[in-house]
Parts: C-alpha cells; sequence; structure tokens
C-alpha cells in the first residue's frame, strides 16, 4: 500500500519506557501492518498459542490494486491455515500461463496449471482479487481468540514500550510488516534500503464479459515485448479482467493519468494493433512505480522483518505475496519450538534469505527475457518453443512445490 503523504502521518510520540528482554516462552507478540504477510502472520502464531495484537493504520482493509496470483507454494500454507473454503469461490484456478510474443501475438509457451498445478504441486494454482484475500484474512483474525485487531493505528517507531501503549501488552517479539516504508525496519540497525527500481507499473481492469481480442479470460498470458511487457488474469469468479503492463528502465515524473497513457503508447509502439487499440479504450490506469528493497539485517532479537518490509522485491515472478506467506507461517513454525527465541529468528532468516534471493533472481532473470529485443528475442522464442508443456513446468517444481516445515517434497 502507498505511504501517506509526508505531514500527514498520524503518528504520535510516546515516551519510551525500557526495552524488555526476549522470553522464550508462549509471549504476546505485537504484529505491524495487516496487509497480507501481518494478517498471515498473525493467524499463523495464533495458531501456535500466542497471543497476537495487529497495528494497523488504515481505518479499514480495503486493499488497494486488483488482482493476485496465488501459486501452489502459497495456496498450500493459506490451506494449512484453514482458509481455503473462504477463498475458493472467489478464485479462478486458470488452465495455463501462457507466453506470447506482443508483437506476433504467437504463443510462445504454455505452463499448464489448473488440473495439472493440483497434482504435481499438490495445491492450486489461483487468481483472484486482492480484497478478498485480505477480508478472508481478516475475517479469520477477527475470528480467532487470540488475536487481537487494532485499526486506525499508525506507529511511529517500533520500541516494545510505543506498542504496548497502544496495545496495553508489552510485546516480547515485534513483527514488522508494514510494508516498503516500515518504521520497523528503521529500527533495525543495518536494515536494507528501499530503492526506486527504475520498473513502472500501470495497472487497469477491462470488464471480463467484454474482454477485448486477443485477451483470454481462461488464463493468465504475459504477453512479451522490448523493454515491457503486459499481463492478463481474470480476477477472481465474479471480477473483470486484471492488465498490468510493467516498463523497465524507465523514470517518470508526471504521473498524470495523460503521462502515463504517453509512456504505454511509446512503450508498446511496435506491439500487436489489437494490444494497442484495447489498452487506448480502457479506462484508469493506475501508476505504480516499482520500489525494492535491498538485503539488509531482518531482526534484532527484538523485532524481525517479514514481506515486503524485508524484500519488496519486483514482480516479474509473481511472488511478493507468496513469499510474504512463506515468511509468515515459517516465522511461526520457528518460534513455535521450544529453545532460544534469538537462535530461531537467526535460523529463520537465514533459511528465508536464502530462498528470496533465489526467487530474486529469478524474477531479475524473467525480467531479462521477457523484455529482450532483436537476438536475444529470437533466442528466446527459440529455447521456449522447443520446450514441452512437462519441462517448462518442471523449471517451476522448486518454487511452487515448496513444502511447508515437516513435509516431504513432492
Ligand atoms: C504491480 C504488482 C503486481 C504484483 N503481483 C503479484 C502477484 O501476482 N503475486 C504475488 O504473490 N505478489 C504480487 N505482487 C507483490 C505483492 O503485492 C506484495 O509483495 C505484497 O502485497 C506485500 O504484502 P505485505 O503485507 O508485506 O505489505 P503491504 O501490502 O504493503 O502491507 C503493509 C501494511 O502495513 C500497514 N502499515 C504501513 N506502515 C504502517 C505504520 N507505520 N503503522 C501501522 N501500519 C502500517 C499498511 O497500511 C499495510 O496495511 C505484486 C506487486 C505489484 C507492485
Amino acid at each position: 500500500m502507498p505511504n501517506p503523504a509526508p505531514g500527514s502521518d498520524p503518528c504520535r510520540t510516546i515516551t519510551d519506557l525500557p526495552e524488555k528482554r526476549l522470553p522464550d516462552t508462549r509471549t504476546p507478540i505485537t504484529v505491524v501492518g495487516a496487509g497480507i504477510a501481518g494478517l498471515t502472520a498473525a493467524l499463523s502464531l495464533a495458531a501456535k498459542g500466542f497471543e497476537v495484537d495487529i497495528v494497523e493504520r488504515a481505518a479499514n482493509l480495503d486493499e488497494v490494486g486488483a488482482g493476485l496470483q496465488l501459486s501452489p507454494n502459497a495456496t498450500r500454507i493459506l490451506d494449512a491455515l484453514g482458509l481455503t473454503a473462504r477463498l475458493q469461490p472467489h478464485w479462478v484456478e486458470p488452465s495455463e500461463i501462457r507466453l506470447v510474443d506482443g508483437r506476433s501475438l504467437r504463443t510462445i509457451a504454455r505452463v499448464p496449471a489448473g488440473a495439472f498445478a493440483r497434482t504435481r504441486w499438490q495445491a492450486p494454482y489461483a487468481v483472484m482479487a486482492r480484497s478478498a484475500l485480505q477480508s478472508a484474512l481478516a475475517d479469520a483474525v477477527r475470528a480467532h481468540p487470540l488475536c487481537r485487531l487494532h485499526l486506525d493505528t499508525a506507529i511511529c517507531d517500533a520500541t516494545p514500550a510505543s506498542l504496548s501503549a497502544i496495545t496495553q501488552r508489552m510485546p516480547g517479539l515485534i513483527v514488522g510488516a508494514d510494508g516498503i516504508g516500515s518504521k520497523v525496519r528503521l529500527a533495525i540497525a543495518g536494515h536494507g534500503k528501499a530503492r526506486l527500481s527504475g520498473n513502472i507499473a500501470w495497472r487497469l481492469t477491462l470488464p471480463r464479459h467484454a474482454a477485448p481480442s486477443p485477451f483470454d479470460p481462461t488464463v493468465v498470458t504475459a504477453y512479451l515485448g522490448r523493454r515491457a511487457h503486459l499481463v492478463a488474469y481474470p480476477i477472481g469468479a465474479s471480477g473483470g479482467l486484471n492488465l498490468v503492463a510493467i516498463g523497465s528502465g524507465l523514470t517518470q515524473a508526471d504521473t498524470s493519468e495523460e503521462a502515463s497513457r504517453a509512456a504505454i503508447a511509446q512503450l508498446l509502439s511496435g506491439w500487436h494493433p489489437d494490444i494497442r487499440s484495447a489498452l487506448s479504450r480502457a479506462g484508469t490506469l493506475g501508476y505504480w512505480p516499482l520500489i525494492e528493497v535491498e538485503d539488509g539485517a531482518w531482526h534484532d532479537g527484538t523485532r524481525i522483518l517479514i514481506g515486503d518490509a524485508a524484500h519488496a522485491m519486483m514482480p516479474f515472478a509473481a511472488q511478493g505475496a507468496a513469499m510474504a506467506i512463506e515468511d509468515a507461517f515459517e516465522l511461526a513454525e520457528a518460534i513455535g519450538k521450544p529453545g532460544d527465541i534469538t537462535a530461531h529468528l537467526d535460523a529463520f532468516v537465514q533459511t528465508r534469505k536464502a530462498r528470496v534471493a533465489r526467487v530474486r533472481a529469478r524474477g531479475a532473470f524473467n525480467r531479462f527475457a521477457y523484455h529482450a529485443s532483436g537476438p536475444v528475442r529470437l533466442g528466446r522464442n527459440l529455447v521456449l518453443s522447443l520446450r514441452t508443456p512437462e519441462r517448462l513446468a518442471e523449471d517451476f517444481d522448486w518454487l511452487y512445490g515448496h513444502r511447508l516445515p515437516g513435509q516431504k517434497t513432492p
């Protein structure tokens, strides 16, 4: 979610109390941020018996942004948290993920999803509205006797004393799930810096029943072109068609609708006329400069970061929310064990950093391949077209087949 404009942050300054030493038994935990990471963490921690306060600056949880792809590594965890029955009516399981050349509209590759995903990765590949996921998580949090949600409550600093003044409980651990502009991250010495990536996303929605050619509302399609790609997929069972155009190597100071339309028209100038004409007729564009958080310290014994607060990444592998969900669940598994909590946090960070680094590397590779031009584009199209769908799916086993702690890899 975007941070509030400078000067509008409703934080109060709270007189500090001495910090409490972190205990290693069941202890109240304060989660800062009720996005996908924070709500999943609250449910995962409560399932382990922790009392959890969730402190969120928004007055209500109408999540911005339209759609979300949830790969099997994420849906497996949501299922383990008992959320599938709430989510399934809102999601669509696309039959495949298709890569299409944006200039010729030729299909370059198909990765099967649908029933294939459920068999191969033992969990569904789903697409849905972000708001439906956010609501399902928030409803489950509200219904959990160990969770307390404090909306309309922004934190300015992330000391146990400040948070205890809000929740009336001294937290043994503070979980920073407060996104890209994280205040919790700022409190951790050696934290990674947030920086503009030079990539910009524009989001828009089309009515699904009238989805113009060439869009196919039953699949996830990535249309590829020079320095840009466009992803299209249905938003859940009853929503529209979600379109996200992403351009690389860009800075756009002018955030107006007019400037965004001009930037997209230029990026897609050599693309197939059907795509260009569909986009030129579409409704308002959401402008989204992409920010990433570089690697740095994730915990200091009192505070631990998860989700975008720890490692906001580019959406080239569509894994930011999935990594947030994995972080949340694995954090609860790690600190739910008996023993020294700081050692558990060290082990958690080590494991998660390795996984996130691999996902980031995959995203960087996708950007290189998706946005290629000239001979690289021709080589990409040739290599991909020679691979069978089964062989392409194999490349995702490490990512989508990621098991919950204690489960065997398929
Ligand atoms: C264009 C685009 C497309 C994407 N597509 C996908 C996709 O298909 N699949 C996927 O897995 N990921 C995708 N992602 C990534 C995904 O959206 C994010 O990684 C994910 O939403 C991060 O969740 P989070 O809970 O960590 O952070 P956020 O969603 O940012 O939540 C942070 C929460 O903390 C609150 N907060 C912030 N500061 C404070 C404060 N001081 N006090 C109290 N509360 C505070 C905020 O209000 C917010 O509710 C995409 C991202 C982009 C930009």
